[in-house]
């Protein structure tokens, strides 16, 4: 459920109409809803009432607005993060160093020094190598890191091959087989406090199928530690629940997630964590745009709106559909390729889109793009980065500026000898 709404034919955030936020912020801008976002923490946190004190870590891959975070922060979540930026946005936004996960398969000598100066809760190990360096670092700091070792189960998640990450030939994680032997390994070194294990075998997963098989995996993993004489206070779920992009598709319910959860884990006697990203910003957000031009097409005709691939990768990236509306549909429909105006045939959203009938200058969204947004956004072509509100009830916030192109050419230099 979402709140983005029609009201007396205008599609609104929340109370405000989405023409308002256009004439004074422009197009294209994303606008997220707060309630939105609240009510999916909510969800997310009853679907766990099951268990025993869960620890919730936003993903903060998915949506980095330092005004979203600060959301999640008040609503008690804390932070996944991948890199030494997101860890400072996070700890920026309010969110406590001991509720912070620092998971990534390639972080660097600097940010294991970050995370560890910072003392954030839980560093997800991915490799010995990894272990070994940070416990390195710990022992010369006179530290002990909390650590979980991320396992790869090997696991098909059925999702977008780009973005599947628990298969054996991906690059996360460490293999089952080996894990034992790693984990051992690594809780004699003094400067690591092992603690746990994590597994994140993709994200938009349709079916709870992949994620129970993963799991179990990590029970039977977690009996094998404790039987080699490791201790295990830890399980750390990951993300990966996936929302509806179509009106109508059908998802596991958060509900059916958490009962799921209970069920395998009852025996395991740690304390769980998770790290969901999508599944609380993705229906939270819009990209409002506007129509530049209608222009005839072979079969269909083109309509060109004025946001991009550089403002919302995910078609061109992983041909995903996002929903796309009029702002103020006349009832009438239309088929249509929805096309950006970027120099690239893959600058397109869709291809053959029946969809509300728009002509230029009309106002559109695309829906579902509050996760995996804004947050990829580039500036190809030389186009700026597109801004982000925030709506709250009847009012809305710019929590991100428009940087516009001038702006990033400034960061360029001319070398003297071509002045
Ligand atoms: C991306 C990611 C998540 C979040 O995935 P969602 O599908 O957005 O829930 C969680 N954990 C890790 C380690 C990730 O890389």
């Amino acid at each position: 459920m979402d709140h983005f709404t029609l009201r007396d034919g205008v599609l609104h955030a929340e109370d405000v109409p989405l023409p308002a936020i256009a004439e004074a912020v422009g197009t294209p801008v994303y606008v997220y809803s707060r309630a939105t976002i609240e009510r999916h923490a909510t969800v997310f946190r009853e679907a766990l009432a099951p268990l025993d004190d869960p620890h919730i870590a936003f993903a903060v891959k998915a949506n980095p607005n330092l005004a979203v975070l600060r959301v999640l922060a008040r609503q008690g979540y804390g932070a996944d993060v991948v890199s030494g930026g997101e860890l400072i946005r996070a700890l920026a936004a309010g969110m406590k160093p001991a509720d912070i996960v620092f998971s990534g398969v390639g972080k660097t000598h600097a940010e294991l020094e970050q995370g560890l100066r910072e003392d954030i809760g839980q560093f997800n190990v991915e490799s010995e190598e990894e272990g070994y360096e940070l416990a390195a670092i710990a022992r010369r700091a006179g530290r002990a890191a909390r650590c979980a070792l991320r396992v790869n189960p090997d696991v098909d998640a059925r999702t977008h091959e780009k973005i599947s990450t628990g298969k054996s030939e991906n690059k996360f994680g460490v293999p089952l087989d080996r894990a034992t032997a790693i984990y051992t390994a690594l809780a004699q070194e003094d400067g690591l406090d092992m603690r746990g294990i994590a597994v994140h075998i993709g994200s938009q997963l349709a079916s709870l199928e992949p994620l129970e098989a993963a799991f179990a995996k990590v029970g039977a993993l977690i009996g094998e530690l404790r039987g080699a004489g490791c201790k295990v206070t830890h399980a750390d779920l990951g993300g990966g629940l996936g929302v509806p992009y179509r009106a109508g598709e059908a998802l596991p319910a958060p509900a059916e997630y958490g009962a799921m959860v209970a069920r395998v884990t009852k025996d395991w006697n740690v304390r769980l964590m998770f790290e969901p990203g999508r599944v609380i910003a993705g229906n939270a957000g819009v990209l409002l745009t506007r129509v530049v031009r209608v222009k005839r097409g072979l079969t269909h005709p083109f309509l060109v709106v004025d946001a991009a691939m550089n403002d919302l990768a995910r078609p061109a990236l992983y041909g995903a559909w996002h929903d796309f509306e009029a702002v103020e549909p006349s009832g009438e429909r239309m088929t249509a390729h929805i096309v950006g105006p970027i120099c690239e045939t893959g600058d397109t959203f869709a291809m053959d889109r029946e969809c509300d009938a728009l002509g230029a200058g009309h106002l559109a969204v695309f829906r579902t793009a509050g996760a995996y947004g804004a947050t990829m956004a580039s500036s190809y072509n030389s186009r700026g980065f597109v801004a982000e509100v925030l709506v709250d009830g009847d009012r809305f916030a710019v929590v991100a500026d428009r940087i516009a192109p001038s702006a990033i050419m400034d960061a360029e230099r001319m070398p003297d000898w071509l002045a």
